[in-house]
């Protein structure tokens, strides 16, 4: 089933560090917003801890990483990126603060799709990314209850369900959306060449050889177009789930929102009693 995003809606994607959604989800926000969506990040932590060397104060990497997302919205098209300011790593201290600002924000937005963190992904080690996707999880399916967070209320927001949270890239999991990114690529590529912050700090990830402590002028003079090349593959990697209809694609695990609940009952029904479930629905 081929179908175009949907127009006139709002995508809020929650992240928990400021380059989060360019690697994982640049090329679909970014066709959101040329479909004819409003697209809204929000950064949950301030990305202070996101260096390998000593040479910038915390205060100093935060500022860095702020303005990268700020410039990387902007090629995405998207609004400027709402920063709520935790604290790199400790995501874990916040939980009920964090809940109450995303119910907040998916109320302010009237949020229609949720991107995030799958948190129950294997494997996965970063508490950050496993709170922020738990946080925006319950979020979703809990701010529509107007006696959730009253204060909410007086403030003139109202109550709102969100219809669907996307998971991004299901390694483990079968994706069940899977956006075609050929068009917007190049913005993709742009919007995470802005973190130049942090495509340093995983240059070993782009030339195996460089270490990411001291670059070397070779190193640095490479990395673009390495980064770009392994953007490129990863997006080839998932377009080939599509059996060559899509060259190019981001892969995501989408699950329809209930009250205080996800509406899965029929696909948890069917894995049951052996009923395939979910083609991989093509966007
Ligand atoms: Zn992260």
């Amino acid at each position: 089933m081929v179908r175009h995003l949907v127009a006139n809606k709002v995508i809020v994607a929650a992240y928990a560090h400021p380059d989060d959604g360019e690697f994982l989800a640049a090329g679909t926000l970014a066709r959101c917003v040329e479909e004819g969506n409003e697209v809204y990040a929000i950064c949950v932590t301030n990305g202070d801890l996101g260096a390998k060397t000593l040479s910038k104060s915390s205060k100093e990497l935060a500022q860095v990483r702020q303005n990268e997302l700020i410039e990387a919205m902007k090629v995405i098209g998207g609004h400027p990126p709402i920063f709520l300011n935790c604290p790199d790593g400790f995501v874990r201290d916040h939980l009920e603060e964090l809940k109450e600002r995303l119910v907040y924000w998916f109320r302010k937005l009237k949020a229609e799709l949720v991107i995030t963190f799958d948190p129950w992904k294997m494997y996965e080690i970063h508490p950050d990314h496993i709170e922020v996707g738990r946080m925006a999880s319950e979020a979703a399916c809990f701010a529509c209850f107007p006696l959730l967070y009253p204060n909410h209320m007086k403030e003139g927001l109202e109550p709102h369900q969100p219809a669907e949270v996307w998971y991004m890239s299901p390694f483990e999991h079968k994706a069940n959306r899977l956006v075609n990114i050929s068009t917007t690529m190049r913005k993709k590529i742009e919007a995470v060449l802005c973190h130049q912050s942090q495509v340093e700090m995983l240059a070993d990830m782009f030339i195996p050889s460089a270490d990411p402590r001291s670059l070397s002028s070779e190193d640095k003079s490479q990395l673009k177009e390495a980064t770009e090349n392994f953007l490129l593959m990863i997006a080839q990697g998932m377009g080939s789930l599509s059996n060559g209809k899509v060259e190019l694609a981001e892969a995501f695990y989408a699950i329809k929102v209930g009250p205080g609940h996800f509406d899965n009952y029929q696909e948890m029904l069917q894995e049951a009693i052996g009923i395939p479930i979910d083609e991989l629905e093509i966007i």
